[in-house]
């Protein structure tokens, strides 16, 4: 955004915590440069309702946090080996609710967001609004729905109120977002039998949500697409049914592990598999971890 700076403040300046001001604007604090009101967001607590600092140096600053974020090899390896001690809604020592993890938040406090009781009954009051103002339009559309813009509709979210809760979504992130999500919930149930998950999912598979699509596609065999989806399944080579405990199943879903095969799901493969091809799997994804 263009900024205009006055070469000349004029003569009704007054001053604000050492900055000058006058109807036209202010001096940003950060670098002393006088700039139009406009040139300021606005802040309802800010004096005359805008920032004390410009558009500029806010943006700057923004970049500059993020920056320092995204190229912290601290932050990311303790981000990587942060331990989830708490799960959402439980109660603090202090009485505060954990509500999540961030990798925002102060590496120094865990990466933990607490809220206060009355925060956290406000996120649930909305929550529990939204689910009701979806719950009442639920069967207007069913998912793959296309409309005259070719974009397909996905489900109700409530992330989306002011469009009527609907997640209209391009083929390609439509298909996309279905298989991950069909994942999530298999990766899920799978592990659930053996007590549950405490790591990332793209820590067990070993690739993010894209990257495994990409990977999936990139083992598609004769007529596989994303078109005929029903008509095949993600397969696992050496199948979940042959360990029974969690650390080794999470090593069966590791990404080299899985591949795309014809087959609706439920009709399983033989679940024959070699125990030394097992074994020798197990022993170089224990080592590698
Ligand atoms: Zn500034």
């Amino acid at each position: 955004m263009e900024q205009l700076i006055l070469p000349f403040v004029g003569l009704d300046v007054k001053y604000i915590r050492g900055c000058m001001y006058n109807s036209n604007g202010r001096e940003c604090t950060r670098y002393g440069e006088f700039k139009l009101w406009e040139s300021f967001y606005r802040s309802s607590s800010g004096f005359n309702g805008y920032f004390c600092y410009c558009i500029d140096c806010h943006n700057k600053d923004n970049l500059k946090r993020k920056k320092e974020r995204a190229y912290s090899e601290e932050v990311i390896e303790a981000w990587e080996n942060l331990e989830n001690k708490y799960s959402y809604g439980d109660i603090g020592p202090d009485g505060r609710i954990f509500h999540r993890y961030s990798k925002h938040r102060s590496m120094k406090n865990n990466f933990e967001v607490w809220l206060s009781v009355e925060q956290f009954q406000k996120l649930e009051d909305k929550k529990e609004f939204h689910r009701k103002q979806i719950e009442a339009i639920k069967d207007k559309r069913k998912r793959g729905e296309v409309n005259s813009e070719g974009m397909y509709f996905y489900g109700y979210v409530p992330s989306r109120p002011s469009f009527g809760y609907e997640l209209w979504l391009t083929k390609d992130d439509f298909s996309r977002r279905l298989f991950n999500d069909g994942m999530a919930k298999y990766l899920y149930v799978s592990l659930d039998c053996h007590g549950g998950k405490d790591e990332r999912r793209s820590e067990i598979i070993g690739l993010s949500e894209g990257e495994l699509y990409d990977y999936i596609e990139s083992q598609f065999v004769d007529g596989m697409s994303w078109d005929n989806r029903s008509e095949w399944h993600v397969d696992h080579i050496l199948p979940l049914s042959a360990v029974d405990n969690l650390e080794d199943t999470k090593h069966l879903w590791y990404f080299e592990n899985l591949r795309p095969m014809w087959g609706p799901e439920n009709i399983s493969k033989s679940n024959k598999h070699c125990p030394k091809q097992l074994e020798e799997y197990l022993t170089k994804r224990r080592a590698a971890k």
